[in-house]
């Protein structure tokens, strides 16, 4: 056998699959240690064009980073079946998962999460590297303890001082976590401010806030920047939280927060720490909801290396516990968003105020 990744590694089970490549455990053969093995696999007559492309620009971006909240390349195989990527293990999966599972985060752990996020963005920006694909399936965690490995540079550009870029690049995936302009520009403006949303609640923009009454597409809402706080969901959450929010989700690129500017926002030094930390408030009014499944487009695998718990989502409808919007609420959502959200002042000065 002349595979020289096969000579070196056994796969276990697939991990997760993208729209380029499908991810494996491995395991290294001379130290027995974990790590993920992504394989972008050759097939004849394929167009290997575009995924070679995709390929050689992710490679070169993973050999030049190195950070503690960033998926690091290990090696690189090119073999006659396949592309190989050897990458660090992230056990615990996508942070989608366990927010699918536990439903919501605490505004502590979603701070301790993001914050991670944030200096893996920092070190990025630093080198002029811009993600342009922030979403809860590219954020995977290391450990238990919520260890933060921004994955998946696939989209990733890097860009010159000058440059500026103009399209809107992210993944359909990605559309309801975005602003309208998901691109960072060489301002390192910081995406994801969906990706902050979500733990605390659901995704700001959905496609179930399309209704008759409502008539605005995900791509409209997103435009608009149209997004609220609905009560009583949102009420345990403190203000400082919500200000970064808002920060994150500004439509203007001029306007919108920098991530030197999260690093330093009063939510996250915790210059304000939060009134209430518990999702108790919270548990109970999803307890009243009428959860409708939400179509889940892209296949993906759960894994937990604790559980063992595996199931595949790609099917709408399937009964994964996924957090939806309630449609019969939607309309409030779109159009009346709470005071509190718009009675804050744009101004640095004023970024946020303890609750009460
Ligand atoms: P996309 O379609 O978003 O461009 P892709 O083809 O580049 O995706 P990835 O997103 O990198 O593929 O990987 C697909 C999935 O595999 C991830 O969402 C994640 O669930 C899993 N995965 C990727 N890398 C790792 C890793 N290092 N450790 C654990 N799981 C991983």
């Amino acid at each position: 056998d002349t595979n020289r990744f096969r000579q070196q590694y056994q796969i276990h089970r697939q991990l997760g699959k993208g729209h380029f490549a499908t991810v494996y455990l491995c395991v290294e053969g001379s130290t027995g240690k974990q790590f993920a093995a992504k394989v972008f696999e050759k097939r004849p007559g394929d167009s290997q064009k575009s995924q070679a492309d995709a390929l050689q620009q992710e490679v070169a971006l993973l050999k030049s980073v190195n950070h503690p909240n960033l998926l690091c390349l290990k090696d690189t195989f090119d073999e006659n079946d396949g592309a190989y990527l050897i990458l660090e293990l992230a056990p615990e999966g996508e942070l989608f998962n366990l927010i699918v599972t536990k439903q919501k985060l605490s505004e502590s752990e979603t701070r301790h999460l993001f914050r991670q996020l944030f200096e893996g963005l920092k070190y990025l920006h630093e080198r002029g590297i811009v993600h342009r694909d922030i979403k809860p399936e590219n954020i995977l965690l290391a450990d238990k303890k919520m260890t933060v490995k921004l994955g998946d540079f696939g989209l990733a550009k890097i860009i010159g001082e000058d440059s500026f870029t103009t399209t809107l690049c992210c993944t359909r995936d990605s559309a309801g976590y975005s602003s309208a302009t998901i691109h960072e520009s060489c301002r390192r403006l910081v995406p994801g401010g969906g990706s902050l949303y979500l733990p605390l609640w659901l995704p700001p923009f959905s496609d179930e806030l399309y209704t008759r009454d409502n008539p605005l597409t995900l791509a409209q809402q997103i435009k608009m920047g149209k997004f609220d706080y609905p009560s009583p969901y949102w009420d345990s959450v403190g203000d400082p939280a919500l200000d970064l929010i808002d920060r994150m989700l500004v439509v203007d690129v001029e306007k919108r927060i920098t991530v030197d500017e999260c690093l330093e926002h009063p939510w996250m030094t915790e210059k304000y720490p939060s009134v209430t930390d518990s999702t108790d408030g919270l548990t109970g009014a999803l307890g009243n909801l009428d959860f409708s499944k939400r179509k889940i487009k892209r296949e993906r695998t759960l894994l937990s290396s604790v559980n063992d718990v595996h199931f595949s989502e790609h099917v709408e409808g399937s009964e994964a516990p996924v957090k939806v919007f309630h449609k019969n609420n939607a309309d409030q959502r779109v159009h009346n968003r709470p005071a509190k959200a718009n009675a804050r002042e744009p101004s640095p000065g004023n970024q946020g105020s303890p609750k009460g």
